[in-house]
């Protein structure tokens, strides 16, 4: 089973980029893509989430046997936000995306976190770690290890191994219940052998982020690595099937 983890359709009124997309996924051989439509940089009102999000449900409805919609919020906004996400899952939606409007241990997601715990469902948290600084508002590895900590229960997936894998996978590392993906264009030499290494071959989930990643140049990354078949049937499918309850 190949489940692309991370995807952004973005489309446009006539349905393009799905129809391309979808071509491009099926040839590949991809059996689902998990879509959402966050707005990056940014913690604007609840009008601007809520277009993101009839984005995605949109998309979704052009093509529901193939995507899997994953809602999106900005935790500062409150109750809103958190209406939002029910709003979302009365849709469809099989998990919960953040972006940078909020740092994940905030107080202000504290009924987030709840509601994907009560849920049962996933929530994909972007990650990153820059040695310029980070956004303001922008969650490193050493925040997620903090909610996995206090959270365990939570399905928590540290995305793009916080952009700077050597960091991201210590960060995370001691604290089991915290997957992490490898979606994105960063592919340091060894890296995908490392976070198994380290995480186990459990904890690490494929995703491409198209439309800013190639799905092929991302693929290879996990399939052409030096990981057991077992291992990279695990990468590719068998968490995020695990995770999502498709098996
Ligand atoms: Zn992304």
């Amino acid at each position: 089973m190949l489940i692309d983890f991370h995807a952004h359709v973005h489309d446009d009124e006539d349905g393009k980029y799905t129809r391309e997309l979808v071509r491009e996924a099926r040839r590949i051989g991809i059996d689902y893509l998990v879509i959402h439509e966050p707005v990056s940089h940014s913690r604007d009102s609840l009008e601007v989430v809520q277009r993101c999000n009839d984005l995605t449900f949109r998309t979704y409805e052009r093509e529901p046997e193939y995507f899997i919609p994953f809602v999106y919020t900005h935790p500062n906004l409150g109750q809103a936000a958190l209406d939002e996400v029910k709003r979302g899952f009365d849709r469809g939606a099989r998990g919960i995306k953040l972006e940078v409007a909020s740092i994940i241990t905030d107080k202000c997601l504290e009924p987030i976190i709840e509601e994907a715990i009560t849920r049962d469902v996933p929530m994909v948290q972007h990650t990153w770690h820059k040695v310029t600084g980070n956004l303001r508002w922008e969650t490193d590895g050493v925040h997620c290890a903090e909610i996995g900590r206090r959270y365990p229960e939570l399905k928590l997936v540290m995305a793009h191994i916080s952009g700077d894998n050597r960091w991201g996978i210590r960060a995370v590392r001691d604290v089991p219940s915290v997957y992490t993906d490898c979606s994105g264009s960063i592919a340091d030499y060894g890296h995908i052998e490392e976070c198994v290494r380290f995480l186990g071959a459990d904890r690490l989930i494929w995703g491409t982020d198209v439309r800013g990643a190639d799905f092929l140049y991302t693929l290879a990354k996990v399939r052409d690595s030096k990981l057991s078949d077992e291992d990279k049937a695990k990468v590719l499918g068998l968490n995020a099937a695990r995770l999502l309850k498709l098996i």
